[in-house]
């Protein structure tokens, strides 16, 4: 199970109980928790550290700063050995107790099992109007099938999580990619809950950067709107050139100034807009040339566990050794 916190103190400890019991119920020990700390400004830390030294199961991974929703749970996603994953989120949104039906789901021959949301508690009308029209326009715009109404929460194989892991780029929409990969994928619909304790950590301003790097990753389609838009306006301009000897043949004249003010500045903010979106892309491939660690991990606690590891990865220590400090770049 991997979950990214950012300021969940108030539910830390609910959110803890529900997934490992329902954990427990279908893989006895056999299973970890990966709480990620986003830098949280709260207490979350320390709510962290005390259910993992608590719980050999639950590991605790502290970031060394806010990197964002996407780039924390990416974070999670490359220590998670499982080869099973669970994604959700920290704030009880997404019922921890559909792993069962969702598990189910995924043994009839799936690789994703994906929840979809066919209602939404406790959230805004604005939340959810933003939402349908922004998967309906990147629907519009992107060749790979992105399913609507879905966010991070979903079950997904090790072979999955492993593409995911193989794919270098910094701005991640997560859910995107996850369709990206393929395989046979399943939607799970869902109602989902209301926010269990504090408040949304996603303000319209990070929803809109979302939104960017959704578009920006999976398609080039604002690119061409300087072509689309050069042809209307050339279109335009002929239309009114033919208008005009019209009127001059007829012995009249065009009043000018002011609609030619207006086209100057029209056609000026056009040429800023098309000079953005190009810059967006742009400064997208800047960012990316760095190279730079996706994650920075400041803390790692695991609580020693006999939990043996499949696939070659080197098991924990034996339960009397302390409990490892492990400080890497991701
Ligand atoms: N989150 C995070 N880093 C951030 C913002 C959010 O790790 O900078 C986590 C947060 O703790 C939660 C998940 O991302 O587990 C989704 O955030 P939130 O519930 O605030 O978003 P919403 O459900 O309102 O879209
Ligand atoms: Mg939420």
């Amino acid at each position: 199970m991997v979950v990214p916190v950012y300021n969940e103190e108030a539910g830390l400890d609910a959110l803890v109980a529900r997934i490992v019991s329902a954990s427990q119920a279908i893989f006895a020990d056999r299973f970890e928790l990966i709480l990620v700390n986003d830098g949280s400004t709260d207490e979350s830390w320390s709510a962290i550290c005390r259910q993992a030294d608590r719980d050999p199961r639950i590991v605790a991974i502290d970031l060394s700063r806010n990197h964002g929703h996407q780039l924390a749970l990416t974070a999670g996603l490359h220590h998670v050995r499982g080869d099973l994953v669970f994604v959700l989120d920290a704030d009880l949104q997404d019922p921890p107790e559909l792993l069962g039906p969702m598990l189910d789901q995924l043994r009839q021959g799936y690789d994703v099992v994906y929840g979809q949301r066919i209602k939404r508690n406790g959230e805004t009308a604005f939340k959810r109007g933003s939402a349908s029209l922004f998967y309906r326009m990147l629907g519009g715009m992107v060749d790979t099938h992105i399913p609507r109404d879905t966010g991070d929460f979903r079950l997904i194989t090790r072979r999955v999580v492993d593409q995911l892991n193989a794919m270098p780029e910094r701005y991640r929409f997560i859910r995107g990619l996850v369709s990206f990969v393929g395989f046979n994928q399943i939607a799970f619909p869902y109602e989902r809950d209301a926010r269990f304790a504090g408040e949304t950590n996603y303000p319209l301003s990070k929803m809109i950067a979302l939104a960017a790097d959704a578009v920006t990753s999976f398609s080039v389609v604002p690119l061409r709107f300087a072509s689309h838009l050069g042809m209307l306006f050339g279109l335009a301009g002929l239309v009114s050139i033919m208008g005009i000897v019209w009127i001059w043949m007829r012995g009249g004249t065009v009043e000018g100034w002011a609609s030619l003010a207006a086209l100057i500045l029209i056609m000026g903010s056009v040429q800023l807009l098309v000079l953005g979106v190009f810059g967006e892309y742009l400064g997208r491939m800047y960012m990316e040339s760095k190279r730079r660690p996706l994650f920075i991990v400041a803390e790692v606690r695991r609580r020693a566990s006999k939990y043996e590891t499949p696939r070659g990865i080197p098991t924990p220590p034996a339960a009397d050794e302390p409990r490892e400090n492990i400080h890497v770049t991701g």
